[in-house]
């Protein structure tokens, strides 16, 4: 483990993983690139302003989101050139992960410039570890597309995959995508995470057709990341009911 950490180095892009609903899961050297960085490329300036604001960081911003990343990219990449340390941060996460990221980072990466990961919370990885089904083989598939057809082709498709399937998805599609999973997966062990490091944060367990039965009970708000077990048994042994474990 390194102890005293060198300073940022000049011409890197840091990407910054910020917290998924629980402020105290920003680590350390977080807070220190964001203290140290030349500037910060925010998704959202708004809502990283609120962030900065409760850790008493007082930075430049510039906003990077997904329908500018093109022309933000190469306003990043001339900043590096011109040695500047610029942090990446998204609304919640890390960067890149079902957010903006991935094409300044292929720039930078095309050009020759540092990169480097300044790694923290993300919804996938606290979704999977304490999901109870196997993490060793995984496939992400992020957000599904919205149209009808197109989601059914992908799930039918990922019927071929043997591990685990992970997804986002919004909470007012939560329902039809139990409903596909019911169509495609009816053997299949699903657990929505739900509300992950916040308050409420529950895990939802059972076959598709029983969370189905538990949403129409209780209309379920919030943040899920939906796990889809590769096997028809369940890891964790009890299969009868829809399994709420607060
Ligand atoms: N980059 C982020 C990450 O590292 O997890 C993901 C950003 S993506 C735009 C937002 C989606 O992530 C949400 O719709 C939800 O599916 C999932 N998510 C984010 N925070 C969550 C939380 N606290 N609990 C459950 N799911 C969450």
């Amino acid at each position: 483990m390194e102890r005293t950490l060198p300073p940022l180095a000049p011409g890197t892009l840091y990407l910054v993983a910020t917290p998924i609903g629980n402020l105290e899961d920003i680590t350390f050297r977080a807070l220190r690139v964001l203290r140290e960085c030349d500037v910060i490329a925010a998704e959202d300036t708004r809502r990283t302003g609120q962030l900065l604001k409760h850790f008493e960081i007082s930075k430049p911003m510039v906003s990077y989101f997904q329908f500018n990343e093109a022309k933000r990219s190469e306003e990043i990449l001339s900043r590096l050139e011109r040695g500047e340390k610029v942090a990446l941060v998204t609304d919640a996460g890390t960067p890149g992960i079902s957010d903006p990221g991935e094409r300044v980072v292929r720039a930078a990466v095309a050009a020759g410039r540092r990169v480097e990961s300044v790694p923290g919370p993300c919804a996938l990885v606290a979704a999977l570890t304490a999901s109870g089904l196997p993490t060793d083989e995984f496939h992400f598939i992020g957000f599904l597309p919205h149209k009808s057809g197109r989601r059914r082709n992908q799930l039918e498709a990922l019927k071929q995959f043997a591990g685990t399937l992970a997804l986002y998805e919004s909470p007012y599609r939560i329902e039809k995508l139990l409903g596909e999973l019911n169509e495609v997966f009816p053997g299949r062990t699903v657990v929505l995470a739900r509300e992950l490091t916040k308050k409420f944060e529950e895990f939802l367990r059972g076959k598709p057709a029983e969370l189905l039965a538990l949403v129409a009970k209780r209309s379920l708000k919030g943040e899920f990341v939906v796990l889809v077990s590769g096997e028809e048994e369940l890891p964790t042994g009890d299969a009868g009911h829809a399994d709420e474990t607060p």
